[in-house]
Parts: C-alpha cells; structure tokens; sequence
C-alpha cells in the first residue's frame, strides 16, 4: 500500500495529453487556453486622455500663464489635431488622442471656459497629468497572456482588445463514468429493498460539469465477463475512465483484475488513506488504440462508498485532470477548529465545515457515519487532510484542505 503523497506523485507523473482545439470567443470562458496571447500594438495604442478637460502644454502653464485660447475640440474617435500656438488649448475628451504640441490634461472641474477662454483654476500642472500614454501598459509583441491561463472576464477582455475572434483551448478528453453494483439502478427508477440509486455517478459528473467538462455515464453490473466485454468497449472510446465500487476485497470485486486482464497497467491499488483506501489507478494503450501516450485510457477506479469516491475524485483526480490540461492547482490550507484524534496509520480526511472569520479560514469537523454517510456532506463544504504519521490533531494547527463548496 502506498502513501497519499506516493499516490499523488503517481498520478501526477503520469498526465494526458489534451488536444487543442481552436472556439469563437463567446464559447472559451473557462477554458484553458492553448496559445500564448501578444499585443497586436502597443497598450494604450496612443496617449490617451483619461479626463474630459483641456490639453495644453504644460510648460506654457509653469512660466506662469493661467488663461488658454481654445483652438478646437478634440474628441474620442479622432486622429491627433496639431496646437498651432503652445499659448492655446485643446478641449479634450476621455478617450481621445492627445493633441501634438500638448502634454498635459487639465479636468473641467479645475478649468473655467469663458467666450472661448479656459481660465485654469489650479496652481501646479505637470506633463503628464491624466494622460495614459502609450504603451504603458504592455508593448507590442508582449505576451498578454500565457499558455496554461483558465479564461475569465478579464483575459476575454484581453483577447477581444488584440482581436481574436476566436482562439486555441486545450480539449477536455473525452470521460467515461462507470457506476459498478448488482444492487444499483438508474435514478428514474424506484428501487427495491434491496437496490440503491446510482447517486455516485451524478456526483461526479456535477463536479465535472462545474469544471466545465461533459461526460457520460454507465452502470455495469458485478458480472466479470459482462464488465470485461463492456469496459473494453468503453476504454476504446474513451480517454478517461472513472470508475466506481467493485475495487475492494470483495467476492464480486473485479474491477481491478478485469482493467489488467484489459492491459490497462496498474499504477497503483490501495492508498494508506480514509476514506478511499481501495483506490486503483491505472493507464493503458489498448490493443486498438493508437499506440503512443495520447492513445492511452486513463482509469481511475475509486471505492463506490459516496464519500469514498466524491473525496477520491476531489483529492485526485480533479488536481489531475487540471493538471493534464496546464492549469497550476494552488494547495489551500485551514486552520483545524477543534482537537481531534485519528489511531490508524492512514492519512485522514476529515470533513469538515470551514468559515472564514476574521480572515482565516477555520475548519469545523462535521461528524459523521463514516465512509458511507454521504446524506452528511451536504453539511461538509472541503476535506482537512491530517497526515498519517500522527494520530493527535490540535486545534489551531494548520492543515492542507480540499475544498469542493
Ligand atoms: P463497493 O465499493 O462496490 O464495495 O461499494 C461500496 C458501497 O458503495 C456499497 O454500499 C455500494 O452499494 C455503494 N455504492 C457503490 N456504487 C455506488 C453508486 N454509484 N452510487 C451510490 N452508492 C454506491
Ligand atoms: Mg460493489
């Protein structure tokens, strides 16, 4: 068995390729983007007024003169008059090009106009003063934005001033969820006594679906032939596998010996941690696949206790798949709230509530019926990972936190 920092490095060594693909603009909010973004000109692409006001040369007003003639207008939208005397002014509005012969804007609010006289109210004008000039705030060719960036609102922005109309994202892969259980059923159905609803697959397509990713699932029953048959079906049309139940040490467990009988290569199976300890995680080129690391199914089979795959998935596969797509995962941390102690050698994860007070996140433990008891996590907002070399956790130590709320 092997250790959750192990299981991670596994997990993270051993990354998809995403493919590119190139969407209109209006479809790549929160996607990943493939390319790196320059500066088409420089930023602003001229020196800009950022006042509504009067521009003058600021030089004139320092030798001591205080009334301007207005030689013109010059508003947004229009090429850059010349001030044929530096003894006058240009009215001047936000936006607009600065006049040549000027270097400094005055705001109305400091400036009388009178029968075409500005009369300036003020006693210090320096060059410069509300004007945005050009290129300060990125120069042509500059990178604006790296590869590798999740696009929000701002970078759209970035991207609609350099004027791409559209642009390359990494592709999600193509996902494949698999609830596995002879006592599961689909959630339109009512279930007999003895049957349960296939809540763990909804779960994690939620949560896929919050990353913005589709997926598609299945239910296969504990039937090795019929889950040999279907999951070779299945990893030939998909790039990723997540898998759940069926991986523990029970009669009818026989997820893991039917993904190697498959040639999917197992990386590892069982993690010292709880929940989730009969974790599987594998990778594989099938026979019919391309050969090559794009070509391989990536299989995570995670134990099908609904804590035990919805920690599983936020813990490991999600930091993975953001990974595999070039976006850097920031490790969160909280502050544990109340003492709390943990025997096995296991790395636990707590659920806990975290609240933000006074600016520290604080993490209350939620106590719960264990592995199983997912009618708890709606209270759970993240999971406090306490390390498995101790067994004694105090409050107000510090503890790294997985946070799905
Ligand atoms: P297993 O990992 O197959 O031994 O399943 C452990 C427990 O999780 C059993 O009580 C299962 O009924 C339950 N379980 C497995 N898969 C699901 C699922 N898709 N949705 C809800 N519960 C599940
Ligand atoms: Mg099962």
């Amino acid at each position: 068995m092997i250790s959750v920092t192990e299981a991670t490095h596994i997990i993270q060594s051993n990354l998809f390729k995403p493919k590119k693909e190139v969407v209109k603009l209006e479809s790549a909010t929160g996607r990943i983007v493939a390319e790196s973004i320059f500066a088409d000109r420089d930023f602003p692409p001229f020196n800009r007024a950022t006042m509504d006001g009067i521009a003058i040369d600021a030089k004139t007003f320092q030798l001591g003169r205080k009334l301007f003639s207005v030689e013109g207008i010059q508003a947004a939208g229009q090429p850059a008059a010349t001030l044929s005397n530096n003894q006058n002014c240009f009215e001047i509005m936000t936006g607009a090009m600065l006049p040549n012969g000027t270097n400094a804007v005055v705001r109305y609010e400091d400036v009388d106009i009178e029968n075409g006289i500005a009369s300036i109210k003020i006693s210090t004008v320096n060059e410069g003063d509300n004007i945005h000039f050009k290129g300060m705030d990125a120069s042509e060719n500059s990178v604006l934005i790296e590869v590798g960036t999740k696009l929000s609102p701002a970078e759209i922005a970035l991207l609609a001033s350099v004027g791409k109309t559209s642009v390359a994202i990494f592709s999600y892969p193509t996902i494949a969820i698999i609830s596995t259980g002879d006592e599961l059923v689909s959630i339109d159905r009512k279930p007999l006594p003895h049957q349960i609803r296939t809540s763990n697959s909804h779960a994690i397509q939620s949560a896929l679906i919050e990353m913005g990713c589709h997926s598609t699932i299945f239910h296969l029953t504990d039937n090795e032939e019929i889950l040999k048959t279907e999951l070779n079906k299945i990893a030939s049309d998909f790039d990723v596998i997540i898998l759940s139940g069926g991986v523990s040490k029970g009669k009818f467990d026989f997820v893991p010996a039917v993904l190697e009988s498959l040639g999917i290569k197992k990386m590892f199976h069982q993690v010292s941690q709880k929940p989730g300890k009969p974790m599987w995680f594998g990778r594989g080129p099938l026979p019919w696949r391309e050969s090559g690391d794009e070509a391989d199914v990536f299989v995570f089979a995670l134990p099908g206790n609904p804590v035990s795959t919805f920690m599983c998935f936020h813990r490991h596969v999600k930091p993975w798949l953001l990974k595999s797509l070039g976006v850097e995962v920031e490790s969160q941390q909280a502050v544990l709230a109340s003492d709390f102690s943990f025997k096995p050698e296991l790395t636990y994860f707590l659920q806990v509530n975290v609240k933000n007070e006074d600016g520290k996140l604080l993490a209350f433990p939620v106590v719960g019926g264990g592995s199983g008891d997912f009618v708890n996590l709606k209270e759970v907002n993240g999971f406090l990972e306490l390390p498995a070399e101790r067994n004694e956790f105090k409050a107000g130590e510090v503890f790294q936190l997985i946070r799905f709320k």
